[in-house]
Parts: C-alpha cells; sequence; structure tokens
C-alpha cells in the first residue's frame, strides 16, 4: 500500500516536472521565434521592436520635458486636378516636390518614427533616434497612398495617416478617398493609421454636444478596429479644432496623444493631448522648407 502510494507521488512529480520544463521549452521557443522575424520584413519590424522592449524594461523615461521632433503635416501629394482653388493648391504639395523634401531629409540623417513611438518615448519605452521626424498626412485622400507611400518606401520611411473612418472609398467634389483595401496595404507596408473622427467634424462648433463628441470619437475607434484590426490611441483633430470638453470625451475613449495644428517643433512631453506640428504648403519654397524642419 505504502510502496503503491510512493509510486502514485513520484508519478505526479514527474508529470509536474514535464509540465515545467515543457512551458519553459515553449516560451524559450516563442521568443526565439519572434526575434528571428525578419526585422526588414514591412509591418513585423515594431512586433519585432515591442518584443525587444518587453524583454529589456531597463530603458529610462526621458529626462527632459520638451523634445524637438518636426512632425510634418500634409494632405494631398500630386497634381492639382482642373479648376482647383487657393484653399486645394496651398493643401497639394507636388510629386516631385515631396520627393526632393523626402530625399533631403534622408541624406541629412533623418530617420522617421511613428506616433505611436513618441508616445512610447514619453513612458520610456522607446530609444528615440538622434534625428526623428514624423510625416503626418490628414483625411486619408487616395493620391497620398498612390504618390507618396511609394516614395517614402524608397527612402526607408513609414508615414502616419490620420482616416476620417467614414469617408474610406467615397468622393466628394474633387477628394478622392483611399478604400480600405488600400488603407490596409499601406498599414502592412509598415505605415501607421491613426483616426481623425467618423465624419471629420468641427469640434469646437457648439452644436456637437459632449454625446455626439463621444459617440464619434469612440465610434472612429471601432472603426479603425473592425476595418484593420488596429487599437490607436492617437487622433489628429479636424480643422485642428477643439475645446477642454473635446479633450475629455477624447481621453474618455482612449486616446491619449492628439494632434493639433499649432505650428511648431517643440513637443511638451508632459502634454500630448495638443501637439504642435509643421504644416508643408503646396508651392513650398524648398530653402523656407529646410529651415522649418531644421528650426
Ligand atoms: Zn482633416
Amino acid at each position: 500500500m505504502k510502496s503503491k502510494k510512493i509510486a502514485l507521488i513520484s508519478a505526479a512529480c514527474i508529470i509536474l516536472l514535464f509540465g515545467v520544463v515543457w512551458q519553459h521549452f515553449n516560451s524559450h521557443k516563442f521568443v526565439v521565434e519572434t526575434l528571428a522575424q525578419k526585422p526588414t520584413e514591412p509591418g513585423i519590424v515594431h512586433t519585432f521592436y515591442a518584443a525587444a522592449v518587453e524583454t529589456k524594461p531597463q530603458i529610462k523615461p526621458p529626462q527632459e520635458k520638451v523634445l524637438r521632433l518636426p512632425i510634418l503635416m500634409y494632405h494631398h501629394v500630386g497634381d492639382l486636378p482642373d479648376k482647383a482653388d487657393g484653399t486645394r493648391q496651398d493643401l497639394t504639395v507636388p510629386t516631385a516636390e515631396f520627393e526632393q523634401q523626402v530625399k533631403w531629409l534622408s541624406e541629412n540623417g533623418y530617420k522617421s518614427i511613428h506616433l505611436a513611438d513618441l508616445d512610447n518615448y514619453a513612458k520610456g519605452k522607446f530609444i528615440m533616434p538622434k534625428k526623428p521626424v514624423i510625416f503626418t498626412f490628414d483625411d486619408g485622400y487616395l493620391d497620398v497612398f498612390t504618390n507618396a507611400v511609394p516614395i517614402l518606401k524608397k527612402y526607408n520611411f513609414t508615414g502616419s495617416f490620420a482616416i476620417i473612418t467614414q469617408f474610406p472609398g467615397t468622393q466628394e467634389g474633387n477628394n478622392v478617398y483611399a478604400s480600405w483595401d488600400v488603407i490596409r496595404d499601406a498599414y502592412r507596408q509598415g505605415n501607421e493609421i491613426v483616426s481623425h473622427t467618423q465624419n471629420h467634424f468641427d469640434g469646437s462648433n457648439p452644436k456637437f454636444n459632449s454625446e455626439f463628441i463621444q459617440q464619434n470619437l469612440c465610434g472612429s475607434k471601432t472603426d479603425l478596429k473592425q476595418n484593420l484590426g488596429i487599437n490607436t490611441n492617437i487622433l489628429i483633430y479636424p480643422y485642428g479644432h477643439y475645446t477642454p470638453d473635446y479633450i475629455n470625451q477624447a481621453k474618455i475613449c482612449g486616446f491619449n496623444m492628439s494632434l493639433t495644428v499649432h505650428e511648431g517643433s517643440r513637443i511638451n512631453l508632459e502634454d500630448l493631448m495638443e501637439i504642435p506640428r509643421v504644416r508643408i504648403h503646396g508651392r513650398q519654397n524648398f530653402e523656407r522648407f529646410k529651415q522649418l524642419v531644421s528650426e
């Protein structure tokens, strides 16, 4: 009887030990497999980096409260449509000029990062390159996916695209919005997709109450989740308009980082809800571009 008991206990111990060894082996294998993914494969870069960061918590939060980082703001990249008005002309950077700007940034040692990287940097989870730059594209127009994305890729950069989540695949006047398929393709190539609300409503217009704002902002997150499978905490304010209540509603929906149209390249790391950007105009003088990026 006693020997039977000992045999049973021994068997249980062996099974338990085997389980521990098996689990250890598998978790080790997982890390090895994750780290073995090619960092050059589009879309995998950040998974690879995230895994590395998770296992290296020794990255310290930044000492400084203000970071110099040009976040470039674009809308259209390409040819002007017929009868383009002054606004459209100002919002449209010709493809050749866009390439000239990107080429200059590349030759001058700039490295593009994602908006999420800035968020992680503020939390001490990302190592900032020496000369960071962020390319943002508002509204999700088809021309930026057709013209800007291949140029960014050619120079080893990526962009951040703010999508109005009820607009993909539609057209309004001479504004053609990229379809979800086109957006998904850019996302899979390593570009970042963030929210620009569901319908581009003006956040400072008093006709929109708190309930509407919250529904719209939370809804844009759901739309991005459903169509691309992503969770974003980043919002770009349409027209750069917002109020204290709008910021509160955005926070309730889980946004912790928002971009404005305030001019500047100094980022206050303690307040990521009112981030300034550098607007790139159509017909931007190239010398002025270099000056704006560098100052
Ligand atoms: Zn917009």
